[in-house]
């Protein structure tokens, strides 16, 4: 309570926009996942790490826009890019050299060959999805339990469900994740167990022939974080290669995050599809889905006409060039990984001298406290994760200027190239603080 009320003392035009947009935006925000308790934070700009709210409080963004952050603010290469486009023309629904080259780096990058822009992650795995019912000519698709693949109709099961409504853990029940979806669909979506590869084994069995294949995030993002253990990703290739079922990676929030190759680099397994989206764009709209040329010559012959009005838009294809060739580059993970590595190594120390039930997860930009003694294997294991202490945790950090991203155990902060010794500083001392008082 005392935290919330310091936050209110700071946020008086915040609060005043708000009340305003009650009356003309849905629930005061624009997506139902920018709400925060006490009250939505209205930001006025970013430049750097750090972002400037409307009652001039600054902050160090670790939210990072939901992980899409990873060029920081206002990144000189990416304005750059954008101000060259923007006078040049803003929309063709014309394919442009931007987006050759981005194809290309990403092409290198992920080792698939053909590439297709969307404008968000939701589009590439729906784009993903319709393509390996299409290739299959299967209607049957796989989904693991607490993964997290956007908005659309196929992916909507087993996102984030209650205890109560599981099963067993050999045999997930599908769970609907909104109200809206029709089961028609979400009849076709099977839901499997992360890190086990016996719990897709026998889905497959269970539906010869039927399984178009499996999206999964290889590494789980929308869990706190929960890596793959080692020779799963590949047991998984080979599993679903022997039932005829293709490999969809969602690398949407790993992507360039992870590393500069993402998942599919760092454990060396090659799936059909790969979706990326968020950090691609450094800071822009964008989403991509590439692919081996058997899967994406389904899109070359017309069998999945993959359309879109503003697919590969020249602002989007600008930044993501800029990002691509001036901002994810080798240097770049050199400075992520020595920010991230101090700050995992302090925080854990502030862990064991408070002698908390907690352990730090991380890779690459992204990493996450997570209040259980107990390693993470799966979405079971995740609803066992204290979530109790991390609203205090987020107030406050925001109360001592930083900024993490509001979803408790669910969410992970994310570095970008632009943060400094000094921000990791700040954020150390604010779990301190935290720390001293959960103890
Ligand atoms: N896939 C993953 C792994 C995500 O984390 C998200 C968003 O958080 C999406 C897909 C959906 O992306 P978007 O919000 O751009 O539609």
């Amino acid at each position: 309570a005392g935290q919330e009320r310091l936050f209110l003392t700071h946020q008086a035009r915040s609060r005043e926009l708000y009340q305003r947009a009650l009356y003309s935006l849905a629930g005061g925000v624009t997506s139902s996942w920018q709400i925060t308790r006490p009250q939505p934070i209205f930001i006025e700009k970013g430049h750097g790490s750090k972002i400037i709210d409307v009652d001039g409080n600054e902050y160090v963004d670790l939210h990072g826009g939901y992980g899409a952050g990873v060029a920081g603010h206002a990144h000189p290469a990416i304005v750059t890019a954008v101000q060259r486009q923007v006078t040049a023309g803003t929309h063709f629904a014309q394919p442009s050299e931007d987006a050759i080259i981005v194809a290309e780096n990403l092409a290198e990058r992920f080792g698939l060959p053909l590439w297709r822009f969307t404008n968000s992650g939701t589009e590439a795995t729906m784009d993903a999805v319709h393509l390996m019912r299409a290739a299959t000519g299967r209607e049957l698709i796989i989904k693991i339990e607490g993964c997290y693949h956007g908005h659309h109709d196929s992916v909507q099961v087993s996102v984030a469900p209650d205890e109560a409504d599981v099963g067993a853990i050999d045999d997930p029940t599908p769970v609907p994740a909104s109200a809206g979806i029709p089961s028609a669909i979400t009849d076709l979506t099977l839901v499997a167990t992360f890190n086990s590869l016996g719990s897709i084994e026998a889905i497959l069995e269970r539906h010869q022939g039927k399984v178009a294949g499996l999206i999964i995030e290889p590494i789980m993002m929308n869990a706190g974080i929960i890596k793959p253990e080692p020779g799963y990703l590949k047991g998984l290739k080979e599993l679903l290669a022997r039932h005829g079922s293709l490999l969809v990676f969602d690398e949407v929030k790993s992507g360039l995050a992870a590393g500069p190759g993402g998942a599919v680099r760092l454990y060396g397994v090659r799936p059909d599809l790969v979706c990326l989206a968020k950090a691609i764009g450094g800071g822009l709209i964008v989403g991509a889905v590439g692919g081996s040329s058997e899967i994406m010559g389904r899109v070359v012959d017309g069998t999945y006409e993959m359309v879109g009005t503003f697919n590969g838009n020249p602002l989007s294809m600008a930044a993501s060039r800029a990002m691509l060739e001036e901002v994810a580059i080798p240097e770049s993970y050199s400075w992520l990984e020595a920010l991230q590595s101090r700050a995992v190594r302090e925080i854990s120390d502030i862990i064991a001298k408070h002698a908390l039930p907690a352990h730090v997860v991380s890779i690459g930009a992204k990493g996450c406290v997570s209040f259980s003694p107990n390693p993470v294997r799966n979405y079971r294991d995740f609803l066992k994760i204290d979530d109790r202490f991390n609203h205090l945790h987020w107030l406050t950090q925001l109360n001592g200027g930083v900024f993490l991203p509001p979803w408790g155990k669910t969410e992970q902060w994310t570095i970008s190239v632009q943060h400094t010794d000094d921000d990791i500083s700040l954020f150390v001392d604010n779990f301190s603080c935290f720390a001293t008082t959960v103890a």
